[in-house]
């Protein structure tokens, strides 16, 4: 349980924090969110989070809440407040507060920043990573600009709801063509007949992952080749091995596609390693915390 948020400028207690009714995230979807995962005393691939925030921000001409690094001091706090030490920073900047009106130009909004940490047990992750997930695919439904990370998350909400009736977690998501462009929360990839990681380009499609991003590091450091290129559904199933990657599950093994097992339906030996190293290759902003009682 978060005990404490960071909203506008305060630390709240958590049920009793809470953004205007008429701000713009709540009526338009008109918000910009980020997870940072934090691990080992630090967060992980802060910077890459906050440049993408950045990003998603300037697309959207929203005004930035504070400087990146005003904002990491805020995550750290919140992070010290609620005494996590593993688990994820939820941080979401919304245009503002208004009275209702699609247009927001010359309006002088005052972004809507709120920040929220909570643990998440490294046994209960690695619990699943140890098993892999089930994945099914569904028609891709949402807008055209997949890389932005909007709180427009509606259709992945949908997806992972069909998921679950499915007796699965994560939902992979299908264009047009027939190509999977990525999960409803995580970048999908699998291991191709050549031995190479394949996940789809970045395009406005989908979202430009941080955790893919560093994937490509840590891939280049044990050797293995890196192939940007879009898959089916049917590539995937017949694949060697499939996984996904996320802030919040790092490399999650994916062991079952619409019913039918990826290879022997246990996690692959490459996705298990690039899970177990991943950390040692990930940047990590320090804490630095000393967990005194919150006043
Ligand atoms: N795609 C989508 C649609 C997501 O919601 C997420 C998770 N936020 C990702 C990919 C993975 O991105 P990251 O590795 O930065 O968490």
């Amino acid at each position: 349980m978060a005990r404490f948020v960071y909203v506008n400028g305060q630390y709240r207690r958590y049920h009793e924090a809470g953004v205007h009714v008429e701000d713009r995230g709540f009526q338009f979807g008109d918000a910009v969110y980020e997870v940072i995962e934090v691990a080992g005393g630090g967060l992980v691939d802060a910077e890459r989070h906050l440049a993408r925030l950045e990003r998603s921000l300037n697309e959207l001409q929203i005004e930035a809440p504070m400087s990146r690094q005003a904002l990491l001091l805020v995550i750290a706090e919140t992070v010290r407040r609620n005494r996590v030490r593993e688990g994820l920073v939820y941080m979401q900047v919304s245009r503002g507060a208004a009275k209702r009106d699609f247009l927001f130009s010359g309006k002088s909004l005052e972004p809507t920043l709120v920040c929220l940490a909570r643990p998440l047990s490294r046994a209960s992750r690695e619990a699943s990573a140890d098993k892999g997930i089930s994945v099914i695919s569904l028609p891709d439904i949402r807008w055209g600009r997949c890389d932005i990370k909007t709180v427009m998350l509606l259709p992945a909400a949908l997806a992972k709801e069909e998921a679950l009736k499915a007796g699965a977690s994560e939902a992979w998501l299908v264009d047009r063509d027939g190509f999977v462009t990525e999960g409803a929360s995580s970048n999908a990839w699998i291991v191709n007949a050549q031995g190479e990681l394949q996940t789809r380009s970045l395009s406005n499609d989908l979202l430009p992952g941080v955790t893919r991003r560093t994937l490509f590091d840590v891939a280049q450091s044990l050797g293995f080749q890196v192939k940007e290129a879009a898959f089916t559904i049917a590539d995937a199933k017949n694949a060697r091995e499939a996984f996904n990657t996320s802030a919040s599950g790092t490399v999650m093994p994916v062991v079952k596609i619409d019913g039918k097992n990826v290879s022997d339906g246990l996690p692959g030996t490459i996705s298990r390693k690039l899970r177990e190293v991943f950390h040692e290759h990930a940047a990590l902003y320090p804490l630095g915390y000393g967990f005194h009682r919150p006043k």
